[in-house]
């Protein structure tokens, strides 16, 4: 497993909720982190932030699976986000 290391502290995506977003996700480089909007569908919400992983970060591809940090690891949705994630019968 490669590890995950832009710069020298090995890190991960994360993925945290936001207020006050203009798009439904943004990637922020500094942090490692993506946020997403409160509010918006979950479906939307794992689409654009899985366009972000593939398309921005080089991620691997995960269509229909569990969302991965470009080390493959697997990345963690915040618990905001997971009920309504099994409720909507995706990943
Ligand atoms: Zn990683």
């Amino acid at each position: 497993m490669p590890l995950c290391i832009p710069g020298e502290t090995a890190v991960c995506i994360h993925i945290s909720m936001a207020d006050d977003l203009s798009r439904i996700a943004v990637w922020d480089p500094d942090e490692v982190i993506i946020r997403v909007a409160r509010g918006i569908q979950v479906r939307d919400v794992l689409r654009e932030v899985r366009d972000i992983l593939m398309i921005d970060l080089g991620a691997p591809a995960s269509r229909g699976g569990p969302l991965r940090c470009f080390c493959g690891m697997r990345v963690e949705l915040p618990c905001e986000l997971l009920p309504r994630v099994v409720a909507a019968g995706v990943g």
